[in-house]
């Protein structure tokens, strides 16, 4: 169609036949009805957007909803009250919750700061810390976060320097952990430590850490490219703890941490692609409501093609996130095949959101637009959990064997 055509055709984001259990199908309908008649008022009547982050008490007012309505634990284990939903399910059900475009699309399932940051940890705690730690969690009464990440620790996340020294029934914290997640409003940490007398050898244990401890100071007001504050530093500074907040083994902390890397790292792209499918459909609302030359801008074949390539590329990149969802719940390793769905996925969202701005031509590169936004979000993808370069590393390890490893 050329550009003097002034017929429109129908342009609708195609919707993927649903691929998951029965019960995800009415879990969904019931998110559904919770978002569109609960969170969407709460943030209008709160002004709460995706940049200007609701209060602390307002995300429990949303937590503690959610665990009402048994939203919240569904990710924990089936004995803690989670659903025992396959990954297949998981992932569909976290696309849709993006796909909302609610501001508290972290919170519903408590991915910032509730259960999913403690369910792989109930294994391995202690009686004493399931107490103190993961059913406050699991019950949206307290929240956690999880620091790995320190200044010269990264992508090499084994090169922590936070030291922790045991001291009669204590250890002693101190070290920086930045860019932490949800710590702006945690009231627990999972801290990974150095445990390693000798700074040649790598040797990492997880802690349980309480806020409130003397010597545990976090250090937020930043902002990310996407306008958000939800992380900070933790600063530890002779920061003592109790013997019993060790989380399992000593030594056994990131392969604590990273135990379920594979299947985190497929948790992402869900939310990568719910949001990705926002930017399409704001682009292909704007493609119908925006007219230039007498006709809507969605009558030019340039812009039609972009939409053409959003949708394409957007089941594609869907299509790899399924493809993998299944493997794992066939219980297959999958380690590349997850950082190859991280690796596409995130670059995908990021190009569907560059075009989405492209087709909303000056509308979109004005703060306020969703479009302008989702780019800006979107972009952190591609460094968040693993760098694409990182995910590239594994895939191609894995590819080339252990020789080369
Ligand atoms: C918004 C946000 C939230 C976060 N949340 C958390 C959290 O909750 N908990 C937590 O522990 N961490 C968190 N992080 C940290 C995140 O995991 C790290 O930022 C990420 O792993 C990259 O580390 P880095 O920023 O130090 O980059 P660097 O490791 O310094 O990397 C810089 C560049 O070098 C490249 N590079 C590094 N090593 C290699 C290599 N071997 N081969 C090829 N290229 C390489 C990288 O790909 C990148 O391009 C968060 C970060 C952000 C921005």
């Amino acid at each position: 169609m050329d550009a003097t055509t002034t017929t429109l055709p129908t342009l609708r984001a195609p919707m993927p036949p649903f691929e998951g259990s029965d019960g995800a199908r009415d879990f969904i309908a019931r998110l559904d009805t919770f978002i569109r008649d609960e969170l969407h008022p709460l943030a209008d009547k709160h002004g709460i957007t995706s940049e200007n982050g609701a209060p602390r008490a307002l995300l429990e007012q949303v937590w503690r909803r959610s665990h009402e309505l048994g939203f919240y634990g569904v990710t924990l284990p089936k004995a803690l009250g989670g659903a025992g939903f396959s990954v297949v399910d998981h992932t569909l059900i976290k696309e849709f919750i993006y796909a909302s475009g609610s501001p508290f699309a972290p919170h519903v399932l408590g991915e910032l700061t509730g259960p999913p940051r403690v369910g792989a940890l109930a294994k391995q705690a202690t009686p004493d810390q399931m107490e103190r730690f993961i059913l406050p969690v699991a019950r949206a009464e307290k929240a956690i976060c999880f620091a790995i990440t320190e200044p010269e620790a990264g992508s090499d996340a084994g090169a922590l320097q936070t030291r922790a020294v045991r001291d009669g029934d204590e250890f002693v914290l101190d070290g920086t952990k930045r860019f932490i997640s949800g710590s702006p409003f945690c009231d627990f940490a999972v801290i990974i430590c150095s445990t390693s007398d000798d700074p040649a050898v790598r040797e990492t244990t997880a802690f349980f850490v309480e806020r409130d401890r003397p010597g545990f100071r976090v250090e937020a007001g930043y902002k990310t490219m996407a306008g958000q504050s939800h992380t900070g530093s933790i600063v530890l500074s002779g920061c003592r703890i109790p013997a019993a907040n060790q989380i399992g083994e000593r030594g056994r902390g990131l392969a604590l941490a990273l135990g379920r890397i594979t299947v985190n790292r497929l948790l992402h792209c869900p939310a990568m692609l719910g949001l990705a499918r926002l930017a399409l459909e704001d682009s292909l609302a704007h493609a119908i409501r925006r007219r230039q030359f007498g006709q809507p801008i969605g009558a030019f074949q340039a812009v039609q093609h972009l939409l053409a390539d959003m949708a394409t590329e957007l089941a594609a990149a869907r299509a790899l996130m399924l493809s993998v969802a299944r493997s794992l719940d066939a219980g297959d390793d999958a380690r590349a095949e997850a950082s190859m769905a991280k690796l596409f996925c995130s670059e995908t969202a990021f190009r569907i959101a560059d075009r989405a701005v492209q087709v909303h031509g000056g509308e979109g590169i004005v703060q306020g637009s969703r479009v302008e936004f989702l780019f800006r979000l979107l972009r952190m993808y591609r460094v968040l959990t693993g760098t694409s370069e990182i995910q590239r590393n594994t895939i191609a390890r894995e590819l080339l064997g252990p020789t080369l490893r």
